[in-house]
């Protein structure tokens, strides 16, 4: 399979130019040169040609970071912070493979539809049907076409046990799956799942230091190591998170991750907001990526991570939307805006903000450099993979015509994807998805759920006093709706 998109814009260090772009199967195969004003850019057409004229063609960005099954849920949940929302979260959690597979494809769709042509997919699995959820969201991306990053949401730790203390006395419970079951359930995944040819990886993920042992870190490292996997985890996400890794381990969570060994190249760790210079420090000693996940940050009052700190220290920086119930959607160019511009008023030195070329290249290559594969994609090199996107520049949220990356960055763009390709392959035609049919996963979208309103949580009640008490809250706890 190849073909020629023909006189496409794609952005230069000097600004614009017009190229034409051969693809042969999965890659890149050559970009024209640069060809003097006016005329036209000659390179012979392979393949079907596909004409870019009045578009804008971007390497595909990385929606860094999600949760695909919150999508069931979002919308739904009020106003509160992320101890008190994840209790309501997994109270209502969705018990189908079914349900997982429907919301894997609604996440890939609104993630291709808003720029982005890989997802990370930090999945909650089903209890007891934890290799059909994986099954089920890796179908769906397949029968999509995006590429999917599926990393399965592990813990060895009981929910209780994520909250600090505040010096108390607390007794928990244990897990209801060993460690060593929980790490042959991630190596039975990579062995049925992980075909990076084919555009799926298994990460390991367990899911931050606030549920999870150093026995099952080290597990997903030796797994890591063993097949080349990925590594990807929360980070001090809340400062509830912050006071739990004081009492836990008596120095920084991030000091910590980099005894046992967690910290690398191949290692992206969502949120960061709660991080201190030293830890920085280690993050990009370590060349780990923050991924940042702006919309949730604020959904829940977690903070704004220090993002301009962290790209003055050399840090990599990758965008996420995060889960659909803390954001409530999947738009990764309104991720891109809201986490470029939020920076601006917590540095006045406006040489540090940041540009939306840098946002554009922070999405696209930012997020391949967070999964390792910054190789494989991530730029429009040739002998890179054909992960691509074109912006049509005659949609209305493009016009006028001014400066085609920043009106895309800073403006609110609606519908602008016309095309886009994964490996070679086309995923986007003329503004609608090519391999799923839209209207039939809406109506079972529409089926499998209904309108509530007015939920009460029983496990959010059960939380909220000693979440109170040790977040020196005054006050009762009175429930919230
Ligand atoms: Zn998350």
């Amino acid at each position: 399979m190849s073909f020629t998109i023909q006189n496409v814009l794609i952005p230069t260090s000097e600004g614009y130019q017009t190229v034409n772009v051969q693809i042969q199967n999965d890659r890149i195969l050559a970009v024209t040169s640069p060809c003097a004003q006016g005329s036209a850019p000659n390179l012979e057409v392979i393949g079907t040609a596909i004409d870019g004229t009045h578009k804008l063609l971007l390497p595909g960005f990385v929606n860094a970071h999600t949760h695909s099954s919150e999508m069931w849920q979002r919308g739904m949940i009020p106003p509160v912070p992320l101890e008190l929302w994840l209790a309501e979260l997994y109270e209502f959690a969705p018990l189908d493979p079914e349900q997982a597979y429907l919301s894997a494809v609604g996440t890939a769709i609104e993630t291709l539809m808003t720029g982005g042509t890989s997802v990370v997919d930090h999945l909650v699995l089903i209890p007891g049907k934890e290799i059909e959820t994986i099954a089920a969201a890796n179908r769906g991306y397949r029968e999509v076409g995006i590429r999917a990053f599926i990393a399965p949401l592990i813990q060895d730790e009981v929910m209780s046990a994520g909250l600090p203390t505040g010096g108390d006395e607390v007794s928990h419970g244990s897990y209801d799956r060993s460690t060593k079951e929980t790490l042959n359930l991630v190596q039975e995944a990579v062995e049925q799942f992980h075909r990076p040819d084919e555009g799926v990886e298994i990460l390991v993920a367990p899911t931050g230091i606030q549920l999870c042992s150093d026995a099952l870190f080290e597990g997903c490292i030796e797994l890591s190591d063993r097949y080349n996997l990925s590594r990807h985890a929360h980070l001090l996400e809340t400062k509830a998170q912050k006071l739990l890794a004081d009492e836990k381990y008596g120095c920084s969570a991030v000091q910590h991750l980099k005894d046992i060994g967690w910290l690398s190249e191949k290692t992206s760790l969502a949120h960061c907001v709660w991080l201190d210079e030293h830890d920085i420090k280690i993050l990009a000693e370590t060349r780990s990526t923050v991924v940042h996940n702006p919309l949730s940050n604020l959904r829940l009052g977690s903070g704004i991570a220090p993002i301009l700190k962290y790209r003055q220290a050399g840090v990599n920086v990758a965008f996420g939307c995060d889960g659909s119930a803390s954001n409530d959607s999947q738009d990764l160019l309104e991720a891109v805006k809201i986490g470029s511009i939020l920076h601006s008023v917590t540095d006045p030195d406006y040489q540090h903000w940041i540009t939306p070329r840098q946002s554009v290249e922070m999405a696209a290559l930012g997020g391949a450099t967070g999964l390792n594969r910054a190789d494989q994609f991530g730029s429009l090199e040739v002998g890179k993979k054909a992960d691509l996107v074109m912006y049509d520049l005659k949609s209305l949220s493009l016009l006028p015509r001014t400066d085609p990356i920043g009106l895309l960055v800073l403006g609110r763009p609606v519908n602008v994807v016309s095309h886009a390709w994964v490996n070679g392959k086309q995923v986007i035609a003329d503004h609608e998805i090519c391999n799923i049919n839209v209207n039939d996963l809406k109506e079972k979208l529409f089926d499998q759920s209904e309108w509530t309103p007015k939920r009460k949580s029983i496990a959010v009640s059960e939380t909220e006093a000693r979440y109170r008490s040790v977040m020196g809250l005054s006050g009762n706890s009175i429930g919230y709706s």
